[in-house]
């Protein structure tokens, strides 16, 4: 009786084009994979890597005692698994991909890309505002470092601050937005694991190589929509709730270069 009902549930799941699978220990979650051992679907934080590299739910784990690879041997962070250029199309199309797997390794890989994305974006958007609104740009950069409009110096000075910019952006990002999901009411989650979020949403400032305003519009639109889609994976917010949690961190980008 119950094997028909559940073999009913999963003709119906994979009925029609687009049919998503949601995981089964929390229904809210859309499934990252299959358990090896029982066979149920399940959203990336209820799986673990056997040594083999096939998924297992923790519960299977632990009932047969199987191992699991640790954090150090889980070398590669699986948001980044298909290279930087497939995490940004990803985050731009399907933003709940990247966070669907859970890890527990080191968050330098992540990191690193979102520093290199930061840095990319701060590029472009000084190329952009460089070439297309020169002398408004010069005569702001003037002012601020109080350096004479007519310096030879003045072009150069803010392509030597965008390493400095960009760890200020991703470190400050960090922060604000682990606050926010603190304040919000995040069940777990440390700042390790808030600042990968940030470091891969990050990878979104690649798309500030579309000229002035319309990509750095585009990159936040994309940071936003990455980062809802990580606390509806992770943590289950609603819309609004995630919304309301992303609100320091909204605050502290839009004040910070490049917007
Ligand atoms: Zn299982």
């Amino acid at each position: 009786m119950n094997e028909s009902a559940s073999a009913d549930q999963s003709d119906t799941a994979s009925a029609g084009a687009g049919a998503v699978t949601m995981c089964t220990r929390n229904p809210k979650l859309r499934a990252a994979a299959w358990c090896t051992e029982c066979r149920r679907a399940y959203a990336g934080r209820f799986l673990g890597s056997r040594e083999d590299g096939r998924a297992i739910c923790y519960e299977c784990a632990e009932l047969g005692d199987i191992r699991l690879l640790s954090s150090e041997q889980q070398a590669v962070d699986p948001a980044l698994s298909g290279g930087t250029r497939f995490a940004l199309v990803r985050m731009v199309l399907q933003p709940h991909q990247t966070f669907a797997l859970s890890y527990r390794g080191s968050v330098m890989p992540a990191v690193r890309a979102g520093f290199i994305a930061t840095m990319a974006g701060l590029m472009f958007w000084l190329m952009w505002n460089q070439l297309l609104r020169a002398e408004e740009w010069n005569e702001w950069v003037a002012r601020v470092t109080r350096i004479p409009a007519g310096s030879e110096l003045l072009p150069w000075l803010p392509w030597l601050a965008i390493p400095a910019l960009a760890a200020i952006r991703l470190f400050a990002g960090s922060v604000a937005l682990h606050i926010g999901l603190r304040m919000a009411g995040a069940p777990d989650g440390s700042f390790a694991d808030h600042t990968r979020v940030m470091a891969l949403t990050s990878i979104a400032l690649f798309l500030c190589a579309i000229p002035s305003r319309v990509g750095t519009f585009a990159a936040m639109v994309v940071w936003i929509s990455g980062a809802m889609a990580f606390l509806r994976q992770q943590y289950s917010f609603s819309t609004l709730r995630a919304l309301a949690a992303l609100l320091p961190a909204v605050f502290v980008l839009s004040v910070l270069p490049p917007n």
